[in-house]
C-alpha cells in the first residue's frame, strides 16, 4: 500500500522511534510544533477516526493508555496536547490514524 506511515512501520523510511509494540508505533514528528511532538500510530492501517470499526475500540483505548505513559516519559509533567486531525477540514495530510502528542511549551486555545 502506498502509504507513508505504513513505510516508516515497515522500516522502508526511517524514523526516530520512541515506542514500539506488536499493535502500535511511537516516533518522533519530523517538524516538530512544540519541544516535545511525537506521533503514536496503530500498525493496522487505519486511514483516520472516521474509519474506526467497532473491533477497533480496544485499540484505540490502548493507545491512548500508552500516550500517557510516553507523556510520563517525556517529562510532559505540566500538561500536554493529543490531536487526531481527520480529513481535508481538519488538516490531515497523512491518511493512516495518528495521534500527535504536542508539549513542553504552553499551548493555545482555540486552534487556527
Ligand atoms: P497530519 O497533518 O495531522 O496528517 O500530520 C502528519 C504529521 O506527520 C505532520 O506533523 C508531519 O510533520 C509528520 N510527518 C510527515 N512525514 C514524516 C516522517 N517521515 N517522519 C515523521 N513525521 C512525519
Ligand atoms: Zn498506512
Amino acid at each position: 500500500m502506498d502509504c507513508l506511515f505504513c513505510k516508516i512501520i515497515a522500516g522502508e523510511i526511517p524514523s526516530n522511534a520512541l515506542y514500539e509494540d506488536e499493535k502500535m508505533y511511537a516516533f518522533y514528528d519530523i517538524d516538530p510544533q512544540s519541544p516535545v511532538h511525537f506521533l503514536v500510530i496503530p500498525k493496522k492501517h487505519i486511514a483516520s477516526v472516521d474509519d474506526l470499526e467497532e473491533e477497533d475500540a480496544q485499540l484505540v483505548g490502548e493507545i491512548f493508555l500508552k500516550i500517557k505513559e510516553l507523556a510520563k516519559k517525556e517529562n510532559l509533567d505540566n500538561g500536554y496536547r493529543v490531536i487526531t486531525n481527520i480529513g481535508e477540514d481538519g488538516g490531515q495530510t497523512v491518511p493512516h490514524l495518528h495521534f500527535h502528542v504536542l508539549g513542553g511549551r504552553s499551548l493555545q486555545w482555540p486552534p487556527g
